[in-house]
């Protein structure tokens, strides 16, 4: 029962110490952090390597794919740097909507801004591009 009581308390002296030592709690929940985003970026990298070839054609390269914790948005196209970056908390949401993120931020190459045409052309890479945004944002699972 000591050894157990004690722990937390050294545990704590040697963060306080070192600045860089974590309590099991902390330690697991990196852990998962981690796990969850290496498997959020090959799903993403994946998603984005299938939308790819209907991009292609309009001579766009395959771009530099980034990831980022983020409050306010899924993703985001730099069409100039020939960036996208997606937000880590996309791989809580379906498939089907992490389509749409990807193709919309890739429509943003085409079009860098939400005018009509940039809507029209969405429209013809994914005609039910609506439904999936619908279903993403009663997901709620951005925390604004
Ligand atoms: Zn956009």
């Amino acid at each position: 029962m000591g050894g157990i009581n004690k722990q937390p308390n050294q545990l704590l002296q040697s963060r306080e110490q070192s600045g860089k030592a974590l309590t099991p709690y902390d330690a697991r929940k990196r852990t998962i952090e981690k796990w969850l985003h290496r498997f959020c970026r090959e799903t993403i990298n994946k998603a984005c390597e299938n939308v790819y070839p209907k991009f292609k054609k309009y001579n766009i390269d395959f771009p530099e794919i980034r990831y980022r914790n983020m409050i306010s948005r899924w993703g985001s196209c730099q069409p100039k740097r020939n960036i996208l970056t997606f937000n880590y908390q996309l791989i809580e949401a379906p498939m089907f909507c992490i389509e749409y993120v990807v193709t919309h931020e890739f429509t943003h190459f085409l079009y860098p801004n939400h005018s009509k045409l940039f809507y029209q052309q969405l429209s013809m890479f994914m005609p039910d591009w609506k439904d999936r945004k619908e279903v993403l944002e009663r997901s709620s699972l951005l925390k604004e």
